[in-house]
C-alpha cells in the first residue's frame, strides 16, 4: 500500500474509532491533552477481552504461573535500584526557532545545504546578535527561505521591539555546506535543534502534604519493577518451584517527548508484563519458548504471524544486562513498529534489588542444595498497542452488491469473535410486532450472563446488520414470523443467525444457540 492510502487508511480507522466509541480524545470538551486518550463503550470492551484472554492463556491455563496486582507508586529506592531514577532517559532536541522538542533518536536523517550565520544585525537601530545559526535547505528550495527562516530566529532572540519588522534583519556572514543525512535541523522548517540533551521519562509527584525531596514519588514507568521486589513474597506464598513466572498487568507512565499515531505512543498506557524466573542455564531457550508462545497468542486473537516482525536485536543494541532480546513488531499502517519486547535479561533485576536492600531474594533449590539468583525471561506487551493492531487488522472497507445490483461501501471490522466488542446482535424483524419483541429480548436475557449482546430494534434489518458490522460483531441473530410460529410449527423456535464476514445466514434452533456462540467467542 502506498504511503498516502496508508495515511488514509489510518484517518479512516481514527475516524471509525471516534464514530463507534472505541477511542475518544482525553479530556475532549477542553482541547484534549497531547498523549492521552479514554476508551468508549466498545474500546473498553475490546481491551478487557484482550486483557482477560491473556490472563487465562498466561495464568490461568499453566500451571507455572501466577498473578499480581501492584502499586502505581511505590517507594522511590525502588526506581533508584532499578536505574530509572538515573538513566531512563530519552534524548530531547529543540527547535532554536519554534521551541518545539523532538526525540533525538527521532528525527530523520535529510540531505540539502546548510546555510550558517555567525550573527545578525539590524539596518535601522543598534542591535547586532553575535549568536550563531545555520538552516538547512532541502534541493530545490528557494535560498530565501534559508534566509527568512533565519531572519525570524534573530528577531525572535532580539530584545522585545528591536528587530520586529523582518526586513530591517541584516545576515552576516553567510556561508553555505552540502550536507547528507543530517539529523540536525527540524524536519519541518529546517530551523538548527539543540544539542540533545537527556530528558527522564518519569513523571513526578510527591506522597504527602509536604512536596518535598524526601516525600518524592514517580507514577510507575512500567509494571515489571512491582514483580521483582515482591519476588520473595510470591515465592514464600505461592510455593512454586522453578521455572515459574510472576504476571500482571497494569498501567504505566512515561512523559513520552513525542505522543504520536493515535494511541500507539502515548503517555498513560496498559502493559502485560511476565517475569519468568529460571536458572540461568535455560535463560536462552526460554526466551525462544515465549517468542514462540507470543506469536501464537497474537496468532489466537486474529493477528497472523506474517504480519509480525521478530526482531532480534544485534549485540551492541541490547539493553547492557540482556543477553537476547526479540522485538516484536506490527505492520501498522504508520509504519513497522513494536507491540511488544521479549527480554532474557539475566539477573540483573534481582540482583540490583539484593544490593539496594540488603534483602535475600534469592532461590533455594531443595533438591540439589542450592542458593542462587535466579535469572529471568520478560516477554512485554502494550495492552494499547496491541488494542490498536487488533483495529488495524480487522478494518476493511468492501464493496458489496446488493439483490437489485446496487453496490456500496461496507465498513467491517473483522475481529476474532474471541476479541470482538459484542459477541451477538439481536433484532426482532419489527419492533412494532410485540411476540417478535417479546422472543428477541427472551433471547437476550439467556445469553447475557454469558457475553456481551446489544439489542436492536431500530430500522431495517440490512441498516441494523451495517451497524454491527462497523463495531465487528460477529454474529446477528433475527427473530422472524417462522420464529413465532407463524409459518408452521416446524419453524418455531428458530432464528435466522447472520455471518459478519461471509454475510451468509442460517437458521438455528433457539435452545441450540448459546453453546454455539460461546464455541465460536470462547
Ligand atoms: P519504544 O521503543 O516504542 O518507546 P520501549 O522499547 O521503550 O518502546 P518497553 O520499555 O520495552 O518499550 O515497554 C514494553 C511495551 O510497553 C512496549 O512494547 C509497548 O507495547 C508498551 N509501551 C511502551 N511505551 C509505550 C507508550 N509510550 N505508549 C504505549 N505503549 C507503550
Amino acid at each position: 500500500m502506498s504511503k498516502d492510502s496508508n495515511a488514509q487508511r489510518m484517518e479512516k480507522i481514527v475516524s471509525l474509532c471516534k464514530r463507534r466509541g472505541f477511542v475518544f480524545q482525553s479530556s475532549e470538551i477542553y482541547g484534549g491533552l497531547n498523549g492521552f486518550w479514554d476508551y468508549g463503550p466498545m474500546g473498553v470492551e475490546l481491551k478487557r477481552n484482550l486483557k482477560d484472554f491473556w490472563w487465562r492463556r498466561n495464568v490461568r491455563e499453566r500451571d507455572d504461573m501466577v498473578g499480581m496486582d501492584g502499586s502505581i507508586i511505590m517507594n522511590r529506592a525502588v526506581w533508584k535500584a532499578s536505574g530509572h531514577e538515573e538513566t531512563f532517559s530519552d534524548p530531547m532536541v529543540d527547535c532554536l526557532l519554534t521551541k518545539v522538542r523532538f526525540r533525538a533518536d527521532q528525527v530523520p536523517p535529510q540531505s540539502g545545504t546548510i546555510f550558517y550565520f555567525s550573527g545578525a544585525k539590524s539596518s535601522i537601530s543598534s542591535w547586532t546578535s553575535d549568536k550563531a545559526f545555520s538552516v538547512l535547505l532541502k534541493k530545490g528550495d528557494n535560498v530565501e527561505r534559508a534566509r527568512k527562516v533565519a531572519r525570524q530566529f534573530y528577531a525572535q532572540s532580539s530584545p522585545e521591539g528591536a528587530a520586529t519588522d523582518l526586513a530591517t534583519v541584516e545576515l552576516l556572514n553567510e556561508r553555505t555546506e552540502d550536507a547528507t543525512d543530517t539529523t540536525k535541523f527540524n524536519p519541518e522548517n529546517g530551523a538548527q535543534l539543540t544539542e540533545p540533551r537527556d530528558f527522564n521519562l518519569m513523571f513526578k509527584s510527591h506522597a504527602g502534604p509536604l512536596e518535598s525531596e524526601d516525600n518524592k514519588v514517580y507514577l510507575r514507568p512500567e509494571t515489571a519493577q512491582a514483580i521483582f521486589v515482591n519476588f520473595r513474597n510470591v515465592l514464600d506464598t505461592s510455593r512454586k518451584k522453578l521455572p515459574f513466572g510472576i504476571a500482571q498487568v497494569g498501567k504505566a507512565f512515561r512523559n513520552e517527548i513525542n505522543p504520536r499515531n493515535y494511541t500507539f505512543r502515548s503517555r498513560e498506557f496498559e502493559q502485560m508484563e511476565i517475569e519468568y524466573f529460571c536458572r540461568a542455564e535455560d535463560g536462552l531457550a526460554l526466551t525462544d519458548y515465549w517468542l514462540e508462545q507470543r506469536l501464537k497468542f497474537y496468532e489466537d486473537i486474529g493477528i497472523p504471524r506474517a504480519k509480525i516482525h521478530v526482531v532480534d536485536i544485534p549485540d551492541g543494541d541490547r539493553a547492557f544486562y540482556s543477553k537476547k532480546t526479540y522485538d516484536l513488531e506490527y505492520e501498522f499502517p504508520f509504519g513497522i513498529s513494536e507491540l511488544e519486547g521479549i527480554a532474557y535479561r539475566t539477573d540483573y533485576d534481582l540482583s540490583a534489588h539484593i544490593a539496594a536492600s540488603g534483602k535475600p531474594l534469592d532461590y533455594f533449590d531443595q533438591e540439589k542444595n542450592e542458593k542462587f539468583v535466579p535469572h529471568v525471561v520478560e516477554p512485554s506487551a502494550g495492552v494499547d498497542r496491541t488494542t490498536l493492531a487488533l483495529i488495524c487488522e480487522a478494518f476493511e472497507e468492501e464493496t458489496v452488491t446488493d439483490d437489485n445490483g446496487k453496490s456500496e461501501i461496507r465498513t467491517v471490522l473483522h475481529f476474532h469473535p474471541r476479541m470482538a466488542p459484542v459477541k451477538v446482535g439481536i433484532f426482532p424483524l419489527l419492533k412494532n410486532k410485540p411476540e417478535l419483541v417479546a422472543k428477541a429480548r427472551e433471547i437476550v436475557e439467556q445469553l447475557r450472563p454469558h457475553m456481551m449482546v446489544q439489542y436492536d430494534e431500530v430500522g431495517a434489518i440490512g441498516r441494523r446488520y451495517r451497524r454491527q458490522d462497523e463495531i465487528g460483531t460477529p454474529f446477528c441473530v433475527t427473530v422472524d414470523f417462522d420464529t413465532i410460529g407463524e409459518n408452521g410449527p416446524e419453524k418455531a423456535d428458530t432464528v435466522t443467525l447472520r455471518h459478519r464476514d461471509s454475510m451468509q445466514q442460517e437458521r438455528m434452533s433457539i435452545s441450540g444457540l448459546k453453546a454455539w456462540l460461546l464455541e465460536q467467542v470462547n
